[in-house]
């Protein structure tokens, strides 16, 4: 794994990116490994000031090697949309970067990962946003937040609000888009408004910090 703490790389982020990608291709730093088919290390736009960071990968996120597909991607993309975002306005990529599963009756069935796994792969998320820099970032789900924001932290208590991370003056953490589709009736729609509220937020913290800092892109 490369090092870009070590030394200033001056090169595109984009190309940074893809190194760092190509290089998780072959990590076997946690048994994982084993079982994925492919790594999923992130999409999107390396110059984004905005990064959401889910969980983990899923099935269907392990056979196609890209985050948020299936139907929590595209619940994912409704929220965004509604807040005029689209995916190639951020970066997005997850806590851990293979499919965390176990055998059930003979087939692979997704968990949640291991705090090892988590620590296993914080590298690849660190030199990930160490790479982007982005101004906010927002986490979908606690394991997100945990790694992003604090330890412990307690999602239905401290969900919408905004706190510093060492990797973004701005953090904030909201729902995860798989829990809300497992929610029914004025729970779904509530935790639904939730996330698009909370989307809607760091765009604008975006905005606000373009008028600070004029070289930031933006939506
Ligand atoms: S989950 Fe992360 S640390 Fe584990 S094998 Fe995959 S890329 Fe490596």
């Amino acid at each position: 794994m490369s090092d870009l703490f070590s030394k200033e790389d001056t090169r595109p982020k984009s190309e940074r990116l893809a190194e760092l990608a190509e290089q998780a291709k072959s990590c076997s730093a946690c048994s994982l490994f084993h079982t994925r088919a492919n790594v999923v290390f992130g999409v999107g736009n390396p110059e984004a000031p905005l990064v959401l960071i889910g969980e983990g990968p899923g099935q269907n996120e392990d056979s196609t090697g890209l985050p948020f597909v299936g139907r929590s991607g595209l619940f994912l993309d409704e929220c965004l949309k509604a807040c005029g975002i689209t995916r190639k306005h951020i970066y997005i990529c997850n806590v851990i970067r293979c499919r965390a599963c176990a055998y059930e009756a003979g087939r692979l069935k997704n968990r949640p990962p291991t705090a090892e796994e988590v620590k296993s792969c914080q590298p690849w998320l660190e030199q990930t946003l160490q790479t982007i820099q982005p101004h906010v970032i927002l986490c979908l789900g606690s394991p997100s937040a945990n790694a992003i924001i604090h330890q412990n932290f307690r999602i239905t208590q401290e969900r919408g609000q905004w706190y510093a991370s060492k990797y973004a003056p701005h953090a904030m953490a909201s729902w995860h888009p798989a829990y809300i589709l497992r929610l029914e009736g004025d729970a779904h729609a509530t935790a639904k408004q939730q996330l698009i509220n909370d989307i809607e937020a760091a765009r604008k913290q975006v905005i606000l910090a373009r008028k600070q800092t004029p070289k930031l892109s933006l939506f």
